[in-house]
């Protein structure tokens, strides 16, 4: 479903990616491992069609996403991928309903739909009468579960997702990986999950390393560079 090849990608004078090769089956959840700044971030954000790589190609249901105009990326993200990150994903000033109906809205849903399956998620992720709270009351653990039901809501092909138990206690970071893992296998989601954490790690079908800006095996390397 997703493929990158040969992905290379720079800061300045700082590669972060050199020839970075993946390929995602549809319906995998594939785990991405290594050291912090190895180029593991970069990697989901070019997968992603976040920015685009400087040299390489990804590959997208049979089409070069990096290819794509700003404006059509723009769009297939916001249609077909969902994402969730460490820190600061949710509007705070908004309640916890309206940050899940969001996305709906940005895709033209109707109103009054978009936040009655907001309200379905909140079930789904154990979040129930807590719709009218604001994001910036909530604790951590159930503001990572607003923030995987807001990138489920719809139903995208693709969730992204770097280090999202990152700012959690370990056990509420498995109860959040248990309902991402358990709601990803019942859509048929594929996950890109970044992770510093073996255990989170294992949540995944599969598992990959990153190091120096390459995807290096699907082992870990004993002992390291
Ligand atoms: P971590 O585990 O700490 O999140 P990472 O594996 O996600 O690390 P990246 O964020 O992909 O690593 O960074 C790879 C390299 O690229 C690093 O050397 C980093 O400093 C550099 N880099 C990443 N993003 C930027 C940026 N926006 N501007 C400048 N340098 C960057
Ligand atoms: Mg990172």
């Amino acid at each position: 479903l997703l493929q990158a090849r040969d992905l290379h990608r720079s800061f300045g004078s700082t590669p972060a990616l050199r020839g970075a090769e993946l390929s995602v089956d549809a319906g995998e959840i594939v785990a991405v491992m290594g050291p912090s700044g190895s180029g593991k971030s970069t990697l989901l954000h070019c997968l992603a069609g976040i920015f685009p790589p400087d040299r390489g190609e990804v590959w997208f249901d049979g089409g070069r996403l990096d290819r794509l105009s700003e404006s059509r990326r723009t769009e297939l993200r916001r249609t077909s991928f969902g994402f969730v990150f460490q820190f600061g994903q949710l509007v705070p000033e908004l309640t916890v309903a309206d940050n899940i109906a969001l996305p709906l809205l940005f895709n033209r849903a109707d109103r009054k739909d978009a936040y009655r399956r907001a309200d379905e998620w909140l079930t789904r992720l154990e979040l129930d009468g807590l719709g009218g709270r604001r994001t910036g009351e909530l604790s951590g653990g159930q503001a990572q579960r607003v923030a995987i039901a807001r990138a489920l809501v719809i139903h995208p092909r693709v969730l992204f997702a770097d280090e999202p138990t990152g700012s959690l206690d370990s056990l509420t970071g498995e109860r959040a990986m248990d309902l991402l893992t358990d709601l990803a296998r019942a859509e048929g989601t594929t996950v890109v999950l970044v992770t510093h954490d073996a255990r989170v790690a294992a949540y995944a079908d599969r598992e990959v390393m990153v190091r120096d800006g390459l995807v290096t095996s699907p082992y870990p390397v004993e002992g390291g560079r």
